[in-house]
């Protein structure tokens, strides 16, 4: 984590959260506990990894959000890739990405990405981008190119995307879902009763219907999304969110512990013990999500590949036997 953290750090362009500098440093700081344990950075594939996503210029989310499981992602080189630029239009409070006014779109990116996707011999990527509420479709029509240049660079591999919301942006679900990703996922993040304080600038029935839209345009397409826990949220808010998704027919969800990447974010109200995230798993099972992760270290892309074929078989299964043969 310390070689993310200084990359971080000694960014020329000044505070990464301007909105965020001025505010007093939250009271609350827990110590993280001792089932919080991380590999560390630094390996030789962790290394080159590394080295292919510099020589192309491109942003991740695992270095860009602080993701504690870099060390164990890069080494298997699996990098989630951040398209859009490094800047983001929102200013979440739980979220370590740049803040402030974006660069125009780089329309070389889509082949960057998909040419990076080769290099690394990827069987499943997962794209991902800032909020570009400035452009006029949201930056729909460049995730559909960054789709359908990775489908040409590397027709095996399958793709999974998680996507901003698109709020006031008619049309721009539409051109993604059109591109066919094999997974689509958006975060709700939290509960809704935390939007106000967690994530302002978006709308929670927004981001349900935002799923639901995708099942119904192209249901071949598995749907995904993923929330933080120790924000402040109650259990029986989860248990309600789950029922919201299962309604939107989403396949997948991920839970995760809420980590405060700098002293002027949300603070983390709460570590939640391993043994509630099994609990949640259960609960989740039981309402009939194909997949569900719930552990500490959950996060939306970690482990993506291997969640992606266990959807496939848990679809499978669920077929009646003359379908499934
Ligand atoms: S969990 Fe996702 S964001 Fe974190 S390091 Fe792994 S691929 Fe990157």
């Amino acid at each position: 984590m310390a070689v993310v953290l200084d990359i971080l750090k000694n960014d020329p362009r000044g505070p990464r959260h301007p909105e965020k500098a001025h505010r007093p440093d939250q009271a609350v700081q827990l110590k993280k506990p001792d089932w919080i344990r991380v590999k560390a950075p630094g390996s030789r594939a962790w290394t080159e990894t590394q080295k292919i996503v510099r020589e192309h210029g491109l942003h991740t989310v695992c270095e860009e959000a602080g993701c504690p499981n870099i060390g164990e992602c890069w080494e298997k080189r699996h990098a989630t890739f951040m398209i859009m630029g490094d800047t983001c239009t929102r200013a979440c409070a739980f979220c370590n990405v740049r803040t402030g006014l974006p660069d125009a779109l780089d329309a070389g990116e889509p082949e960057k990405i998909a040419d990076s996707v080769a290099k690394l011999g990827l069987h499943h990527v997962v794209i991902t981008s800032v909020d570009r509420d400035d452009l006029r479709d949201g930056g729909a029509e460049h995730f559909a190119r960054t789709i359908r240049a990775i489908r040409r660079a590397s027709p095996g591999t399958t793709i999974e995307i998680l996507t901003p919301d698109f709020l006031r942006k008619d049309g721009a679900l539409e051109v993604v879902v059109a591109a066919k990703p094999d997974v689509f996922n958006h975060n709700l993040e939290t509960v809704p009763g935390r939007y106000l304080t967690v994530r302002p600038g978006a709308r929670y029935f927004h981001s349900v219907r935002l799923l639901q839209r995708v099942k119904e345009l192209d249901p071949t397409i598995f749907t995904k999304s993923g929330i933080m826990v120790g924000l402040g949220e109650e259990r029986n808010e989860v248990v309600q969110l789950m029922d919201d998704l299962r309604s939107a027919d989403v396949d997948f969800l991920t839970i995760g512990q809420y980590l405060q990447p700098s002293k002027k974010h949300h603070a983390v109200m709460r570590f939640v013990p391993p043994d509630e995230f099994k609990t949640y798993e259960t609960t989740g099972y039981a309402k009939g999500f194909l997949l569900v992760s719930a552990t500490p270290l959950t996060r939306s892309s970690h482990h993506a590949g291997e969640d992606f074929a266990r959807l496939q078989a848990a679809r499978l299964a669920k077929l009646p036997p003359a379908l499934s043969a």
